[in-house]
């Protein structure tokens, strides 16, 4: 909400927030910059399905005159960034990360070549369609709860149905993961990788891992963050036994929340951190991890 508020101000217009489905709350989005707030109730819209949900989004859209529209770089915004982009006859930049400028030029900016550089777009149609990185703005309140206008545009009847719901189990994989557990060649070892699954366990969490741990052998390759691995934008990022190397912080530093845990107090990665806890992981994963557990029983 607070991209869309900023880019509004960019625009010298304003920010209008759609919600889909049974959405509780949606007013309190004004309190993040939205000046209007429109829900679709249809039921049909609680299931996702592309093209309906193509279809809602455009209709606003086109009622409103938007001249941006946002969606989230997730996989169901990935599937309607395209789709409503031919719709609105709009330019679309997939995986922004910064508020757009607008000096006569629409421009907007993404990572690159795992964020060792920075592509820039110009977007010349009327009507932008843009796809937003999580984490890239941090949520500011800039005003208060909005009344909810609802919308009951004519939805085309979805030609998805939905026989069975399976819910995976097991934890989200790490592209994908908002809570993430890694540690490195701190570890000694990879017998002793069992407090940290215990840790990630308590959390809900996908575990990481750095490079050499896993070009050793001691976890799979598919933990591998950074540079040469996965890059990652969970909003929690626990770190342990991980020096912070350059190449390890280029595919982990936009997450949101980063804890360290390292003996060293001089390790790169603390500069990097929001919250470091300097001592030996062995003691600190464990008592963090009892404490976690305490707290997620009493509450
Ligand atoms: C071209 C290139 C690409 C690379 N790509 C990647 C990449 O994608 N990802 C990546 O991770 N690396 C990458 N690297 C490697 C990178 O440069 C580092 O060597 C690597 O990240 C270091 O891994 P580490 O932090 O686990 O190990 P180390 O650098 O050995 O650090 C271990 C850390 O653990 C701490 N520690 C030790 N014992 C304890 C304890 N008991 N309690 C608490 N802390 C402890 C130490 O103080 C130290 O800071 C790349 C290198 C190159 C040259």
């Amino acid at each position: 909400m607070t991209y869309g508020y900023r880019t509004a101000l960019v625009l010298g217009t304003e920010c209008c927030a759609l919600t889909l489905g049974n959405v509780e709350s949606a007013g309190e989005l004004g309190k993040y910059g939205a000046s209007k707030v429109i829900n679709i109730g249809d039921d049909v819209l609680d299931n996702f399905d592309s093209q309906v949900h193509t279809a809602a989004i455009a209709e606003v859209a086109n009622n409103i005159n938007a001249s941006v529209v946002i969606v989230n770089h997730s996989a169901q915004g990935k599937a309607l960034l395209g789709r409503l982009a031919a719709r609105l006859n709009a330019g679309s930049v997939s995986g922004v990360n910064e508020v757009p400028t607008n000096d006569g030029a629409f421009r907007v900016k993404t990572n690159v070549f795992s964020g060792k550089a920075i592509a820039q777009y110009e977007i010349k149609s009327a009507v932008k369609v843009l796809s937003l990185m999580g984490n890239s703005v941090q949520p500011e309140e800039v005003g208060s709860p909005v009344a909810v206008e609802t919308a009951s545009p004519d939805l085309p009847t979805s030609r998805v149905s939905i026989k069975e719901v399976k819910t995976v189990e097991g934890t989200v994989p790490l592209p994908e993961a908002e809570l993430v557990v890694s540690a490195g060649r701190g570890m000694k070892a990879p017998e002793n990788w069992g407090i940290i699954e215990d840790l990630a366990q308590t959390l809900g969490a996908t575990t990481a891992c750095s490079r050499p741990v896993a070009d050793t052998g001691w976890r799979p390759h598919h933990e591998h963050v950074g540079q040469t691995g996965v890059a990652i934008r969970p909003n929690l990022y626990i770190a342990a036994g991980i020096s912070g190397a350059i190449q390890h912080l280029a595919g982990v530093n936009n997450s949101k929340v980063i804890v360290v845990i390292n003996k060293d107090p001089e390790a790169p990665f603390f500069k990097e951190a929001d919250y470091g806890v300097v001592g030996d992981l062995f003691d600190v994963v464990p008592r963090l991890n009892e404490a976690l557990k305490k707290y997620k029983a009493e509450n």
